[in-house]
C-alpha cells in the first residue's frame, strides 16, 4: 500500500521491463510554477517524471501536468526542422520547405542587420509565457528596438502595475499570502489552480491548522470548491466590493493608524488649491529629497504643534484627517489635507448597499466581511520577538503579525477597470496593516522595489538610433508624462502604442494589439515580427478570425503588410502555419534555462531564490533552444554586450552566456546568484564561476539564500534589509518605500489632461478619458465595454479560466492530459439556462456584439447567476497540434476569443475613435469584459463547434513520415 507514497514508478508507460538507470533533476515547465522535478531515464530514454522532494518550492509534490511531461516530450506535434514558407504560397497553408540552421541564421542575420542599420523599430520581438524575459529584453534593447514585450499586457499587468505602483511589490512571483501564519485567507479572482503546487501545499497546511478560507469568485471550481465559504461576485465588480470594505473599515475606525502614519503616504499633505500643484504632495525645498526620482521631502500636519512638519520627523503626531492651511514658508496660505482625508471622502458614498447593487453580494455580507477582516487583523494580532530597525532610526523589539492574508490574480486584472481595482485591494490591505508582516502579504526578492522601479521606457526618438542599443529599457515604469514613449510630434514610438496617452502606464506592453496595429500601419508599419511561443492566430488573440486574416493581409502591390513573420515554437500550434520562417524550439527537458533574479525568480519569503533547467535529454531532431538562437544572432549582429572590444563574440552559447554575462563590467551581478566567485564561494554578487552550472546541478537546480529573521519582515522600511538589497543590487537605493495610498504619479497625468501642468499634454480626444480614469485614489467604474453595449440585450458576463490539467494551449497534444479534457463546455447556472430554454448538454449559440460561437452547454450550480464561463484554449483548429481532423478539440472544443474584440470605439465631442479594448491606464487586455446572450441551436443545425479553422501538418514533425525517413537516412 505504501507504494503510492513512493517515488518509484507505479507503472511504466513505455515498457515494463526494468527500472530507471539514471535520475536527473531539473525544473518543470508544464506550467509557470517552476517546481523541481526528477526525470527518470532508462538507457537514456525518459520513462517517468516525479516531484523533487528536495526542492523548496514543491517539496516533492507533482501535479497531473508535471507528471505528464513525458508525453509532451513524445508529442507527435513536435516540430524538428527549421522551415521556410514556399515562395508564392499563402500564409496559413503550411506550405514549407525544410532548411538548415545555417540558412535560417543567414536569412535572419541579413534581414535584421538591414533593419538595424536603417530603422531598428521595424523589428518587433514579442514573446508568450516564456521564462527568459531578462534575455529577450536584453536582445531587444541591444538591437535598438522599443518594440518588445512578453505576454504580460494580455495576462495580468493590472495586477503587477496596480500593486507595484501602490506597495512596491505584487502577488505571485514577487509576493504572496503568508499562509503559515495567517488565520483568515481571502482569495479573489484567482484561476482554479493559479500558483498551483506551492499554493496547494500552503493551503492544505493552512486548513489543517484551522485557518478560515474565503474565496470571492464568480465561479466555484478549483480553490473555490475547497474554500470554507464561496462568495459569488459579478465579473468586473471586485473594485466596488473593495471600496465598500474600505468604507466600512474607515467609518468604523478599524484601520492601523500607526502603520498608516509612519509607513504610508496617508498623512502626507496634498495641495487642494487649483493650479499646477492641485492634487500633488507639497515638497519642502529646504529638505533633503533623499531619492531624486521619488523625493521624500514632503510634509505632514503635526497635531501636537498644529503646524506642517517634514514627513519623516520624529516626535510628531501626524494628522490623518482634516483640512489645513500652510503657515509661513514656501507654501504659505495653500490649503492642504492629508491623503487619508481624501481617501475617507472617496469611500464615503461607497456603502455596502451601493456595492450590493453592483457586485450582487448582499450588503450584510459585505459588512460582516469587513468586521471579520478587522477582527482578524487587530484582535488576533501577535508579536514575533524579532528585533529590527526601521528607516527612521527607530529600533523595534518585535514584528507585529496581522494575520489576514489575500491573494488575487487575473479575475481582477483582466478587466478595463483592473488597475484601479487592484489599487483598491492594495489600499485595503494597507488599511489593515498587512503589508510584509507575519500572516499577511509578504514580499519575495527582488521585491519590494521603489514605487515604481526606477526604469524608464524610451521617451523620445533620440532614444532609438541605428546600429545602437536602445538608450533606455524597452519596458519601464513612467512617473510623469515626460516618460511616455512619444516622439516630438506626440506620435507613439512603439508599435503597440504602449506608454502613449491611450495607455500611459503600460508596463508590460500590449501584445494583443501588435498584429492589428502593424497591418493597419498605425502608428507605423514594421518589417519583421518575431514571435516566440505565443499562439497569436488562435487562443492568444482577441478577434481570432480577423487576426488570422490580418496575418495574410497584402498591400496594393501584393506584398504582405507584415513583410516577414518569424515563429519560434516547439509544436505545430495554429500560429506556425502563418510563419515565413519557423524556428524549432526544444522542450524544457532538452535545454538550459535560468529563472533569474533579473527576471522572475522563485524567491521565498525568507530570501532570494533562483533556479535552473539543465537538459535531461539531447535536443530532438534539429531543435535548438531559442536562447541559443538569440545568443547566435546577437553575436553575428555584434551587439555590444555580446562582442569583445576587438569584435569577437563573447559567448559560445547560452550556458556560457549565463556563466559569464555581468550586468555591467565587474558588477558581479549575473543571471544566476548562486555559487558565484572564482571558486563558487560567493552568493548573489561575485565574479563569474566557470563551474556554476555544475554547482546548480549538484544542488537540485536551485539556489536559496536565507536571510536572517531581522531582514524578513517590514522590508519596505527595514533599514537592515534595505542596505542588504542595495549592496546586492536588488535595489538601486536604500531609502524607505513608502506605500502609495494616494498616487501623485497618477495625478500628474490627470493634471496634464486638465492643462494644469507644463509639459506634455494628451490629444484632445483622450483628455476626458484621462481626467476620468487617472484618479490618484482608487475607485470603481464599470468595465469600458459596458458603455458601448446594449446591456439589455447582452446581459450576461462571459469569462474563461485555464483548467487544472492544462496550461493554456500547451497540452492538447499531450496524450495523457487529453484524456482529462478533449473539449470544453460553456458552464451556465442551471437557473439561467432553464430561463433561456437551454438543456444540459445542448448545442447553443453564444453571441456578443462582436461575434458568435456554437458550443455545448453544461448546467452547473457553481457559477454566479449572471455569468457563464469556460476553459480557455482547449478548442483547436482542425489538424493543428497534430490532432486528428475529427478530434474533439476541433469538433466540440471552442474558443471564447471569437466573441471578444481587440478594439473599442470611444465617442468624444471630436468624433469616434478606436482604441485598444484594454485598461485605459495600463493597456491590460479586457478579456473578461465581454457581454453575451444565449440561445439554443436549431434542431437542424450541425452538432459541432463554429467557427472553425483548418491547419495542416508541417514537414519534419516528430513521428511524421518525413521525420522518420529523413532521420533514418542520416
Ligand atoms: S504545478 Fe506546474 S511547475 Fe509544478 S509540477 Fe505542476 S505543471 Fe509542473
Amino acid at each position: 500500500m505504501f507504494k503510492f507514497l513512493s517515488s518509484e514508478p507505479l507503472h511504466d508507460p513505455v515498457q515494463d521491463t526494468k527500472l530507471a538507470t539514471e535520475i536527473k533533476t531539473t525544473t518543470c515547465y508544464m506550467c509557470a510554477c517552476r517546481c523541481g522535478i526528477r526525470a527518470h531515464l532508462r538507457d537514456g530514454e525518459l520513462v517517468y517524471i516525479d516531484g523533487n522532494p528536495n526542492h523548496p518550492l514543491n517539496q516533492g509534490v507533482i501535479c497531473a501536468k508535471g507528471a505528464s511531461g513525458i508525453m509532451k516530450q513524445k508529442s507527435p506535434a513536435r516540430i524538428t526542422k527549421p522551415l521556410l514558407r514556399k515562395p508564392g504560397s499563402e500564409r496559413g497553408q503550411s506550405e514549407f520547405e525544410e532548411i538548415s540552421w545555417d540558412q535560417a541564421f543567414s536569412i535572419l542575420e541579413n534581414r535584421l542587420r538591414g533593419i538595424r542599420e536603417t530603422d531598428p523599430k521595424k523589428f518587433a520581438l514579442f514573446t508568450g509565457r516564456d521564462q527568459m524575459q531578462a534575455l529577450t529584453g536584453l536582445f531587444a534593447r541591444q538591437f535598438g528596438t522599443p518594440n518588445y514585450a512578453a505576454h504580460g499586457g494580455f495576462c495580468s499587468v493590472n495586477m503587477a502595475a496596480g500593486m507595484i505602483y501602490t506597495i512596491g511589490g505584487s502577488f505571485w512571483e514577487f509576493g504572496g499570502p503568508d499562509l503559515e501564519q495567517a488565520k483568515l485567507f481571502v482569495m479573489i479572482g484567482t484561476a482554479e489552480d493559479h500558483h498551483s503546487n506551492p499554493m496547494k501545499i500552503a493551503l492544505s497546511k493552512f486548513k489543517r491548522n484551522g485557518g478560515r478560507f474565503i474565496s470571492i469568485n464568480p465561479v466555484r471550481t478549483g480553490y473555490s470548491a475547497i474554500a470554507d465559504e464561496w462568495i459569488p461576485i459579478k465579473p468586473g465588480t471586485d473594485g466596488a466590493l473593495f471600496m465598500a470594505l474600505m468604507h466600512e473599515l474607515i467609518m468604523a475606525n478599524q484601520v492601523d493608524h500607526p502603520f498608516l502614519k509612519r509607513y504610508t503616504n496617508s498623512s502626507q499633505l496634498v495641495c487642494l488649491d487649483p493650479g499646477p500643484e492641485e492634487g500633488l504632495f507639497l515638497f519642502d525645498p529646504e529638505s533633503d529629497p533623499i531619492n531624486a526620482d521619488i523625493p521624500h521631502n514632503k510634509y505632514i500636519w503635526d497635531t501636537k504643534s498644529n503646524t506642517a512638519k517634514a514627513c519623516f520627523a520624529n516626535d510628531v503626531d501626524p494628522a490623518l484627517s482634516g483640512e489645513y492651511v500652510m503657515g509661513p514658508g514656501p507654501h504659505q496660505g495653500k490649503r492642504v489635507a492629508p491623503a487619508f482625508e481624501l481617501l475617507r471622502r472617496q469611500v464615503k458614498s461607497c456603502t455596502p448597499e451601493w456595492a450590493q447593487k453592483i457586485t450582487s453580494i448582499p450588503a450584510a455580507r459585505i459588512r460582516l466581511l469587513a468586521k471579520e477582516m478587522a477582527h482578524t487583523a487587530f484582535k488576533q494580532s501577535f508579536e514575533l520577538p524579532i528585533a529590527w530597525t526601521d528607516s527612521f532610526g527607530q529600533q523595534h523589539t518585535s514584528v507585529t503579525g496581522r494575520p489576514v492574508a489575500f491573494h488575487a490574480m487575473r479575475g481582477l486584472s483582466a478587466h478595463s477597470n483592473g488597475f484601479q481595482t487592484t489599487r483598491a485591494l492594495a489600499v485595503l490591505m494597507t488599511l489593515l496593516g498587512t503589508i510584509d508582516r507575519p500572516g499577511g502579504f509578504r514580499h519575495k526578492a527582488p521585491y519590494p522595489r521603489q514605487i515604481p522601479p526606477n526604469i524608464k521606457p524610451p521617451s523620445s526618438e533620440n532614444d532609438i538610433q541605428v546600429n545602437t542599443p536602445l538608450a533606455k529599457a524597452p519596458l519601464g515604469w513612467p512617473t510623469r508624462p515626460e516618460d511616455l514613449a512619444l516622439d516630438r510630434d506626440g506620435k507613439p514610438l512603439r508599435i503597440d502604442k504602449a506608454y502613449t496617452w491611450e495607455h500611459p502606464l503600460a508596463a508590460h506592453g500590449l501584445m494583443h494589439n501588435v498584429i492589428t496595429n502593424a497591418v493597419k500601419g498605425d502608428p507605423y508599419s514594421i518589417d519583421t515580427l518575431m514571435i516566440f511561443m505565443a499562439n497569436m492566430s488562435w487562443n492568444s488573440t482577441m478577434n481570432t478570425m480577423e487576426v488570422r486574416q490580418h496575418l495574410n493581409a497584402k498591400d496594393e502591390n501584393g506584398q504582405f503588410k507584415i513583410p516577414f513573420l518569424v515563429i519560434c515554437d516547439a509544436f505545430q500550434s495554429e500560429m506556425v502555419a502563418f510563419a515565413d520562417l519557423v524556428l524549432p524550439d526544444t522542450t524544457y527537458l532538452e535545454r538550459h534555462d535560468a529563472m533569474s533574479m533579473l527576471d522572475r525568480p522563485i524567491s521565498e519569503f525568507d530570501g532570494p531564490c533562483d533556479s535552473v533547467r539543465i537538459p535531461v535529454l539531447p535536443p530532438t531532431g534539429q531543435c535548438k533552444p531559442f536562447q541559443d538562437v538569440l545568443i547566435e544572432l546577437a553575436s553575428r549582429l555584434k551587439f555590444p554586450a555580446f562582442t569583445t572590444a576587438d569584435g569577437q563574440r563573447k559567448f559560445k552559447d547560452y550556458p556560457d552566456f549565463i556563466t559569464n554575462f555581468q550586468t555591467a563590467p565587474d558588477s558581479g551581478i549575473g543571471f544566476l546568484m548562486g555559487w558565484r566567485g572564482k571558486d563558487g564561494e560567493k552568493s548573489i554578487r561575485g565574479e563569474p564561476n566557470p563551474d556554476q552550472w555544475e554547482r546548480y546541478q549538484e544542488n537540485n537546480c536551485v539556489f536559496h539564500y536565507s536571510m536572517p529573521p531581522e531582514h524578513q519582515y517590514m522590508r519596505n522600511w527595514n533599514q537592515g534589509y534595505l542596505d542588504f538589497a542595495k549592496a546586492n543590487a536588488l535595489r538601486q537605493k536604500n531609502d524607505p518605500i513608502i506605500l502609495a495610498v494616494y498616487s501623485d504619479i497618477v495625478q500628474q497625468f490627470r493634471l496634464a489632461a486638465k492643462g494644469q501642468r507644463p509639459g506634455r499634454v494628451p490629444p484632445e480626444h483622450l483628455k476626458e478619458r484621462i481626467i476620468e480614469f487617472f484618479d490618484p485614489l482608487p475607485f470603481w467604474y464599470p468595465p469600458l465595454e459596458d458603455a458601448v453595449t446594449n446591456l439589455d440585450e447582452f446581459s450576461i458576463n462571459a469569462i474563461t479560466q485555464r483548467p487544472m490539467a492544462m496550461y493554456h494551449s500547451w497540452d492538447s497534444q499531450n496524450a495523457w492530459l487529453r484524456q482529462i479534457h478533449s473539449h470544453n463546455y460553456l458552464f451556465i447556472n442551471a437557473a439561467t439556462a432553464i430561463d433561456h430554454g437551454i438543456e444540459d448538454g445542448a448545442w447553443i449559440w453564444v453571441e456578443s456584439q462582436w461575434g458568435k460561437v456554437r458550443c455545448m452547454a453544461r448546467h452547473t450550480q457553481a457559477v454566479e447567476l449572471g455569468t457563464v464561463w469556460t476553459w480557455n484554449a482547449i478548442g483547436k483548429a482542425e489538424s493543428a497540434w497534430h490532432l486528428d481532423p475529427n478530434a474533439d478539440e476541433s469538433k466540440k472544443g471552442f474558443l471564447l476569443n471569437h466573441l471578444i474584440t481587440e478594439e473599442l470605439p470611444i465617442k468624444t465631442m471630436n468624433g469616434t475613435f478606436r482604441v485598444s479594448n484594454s485598461d485605459p491606464i495600463t493597456g491590460q487586455a479586457g478579456w473578461y469584459d465581454v457581454r453575451v446572450k444565449l440561445s439554443p441551436a436549431g434542431l437542424s443545425e450541425d452538432m459541432d463547434t463554429w467557427p472553425t479553422a483548418q491547419a495542416k501538418e508541417v514537414p519534419g514533425m516528430l513521428f511524421s513520415s518525413s521525420y522518420v525517413n529523413k532521420s533514418s537516412n542520416e
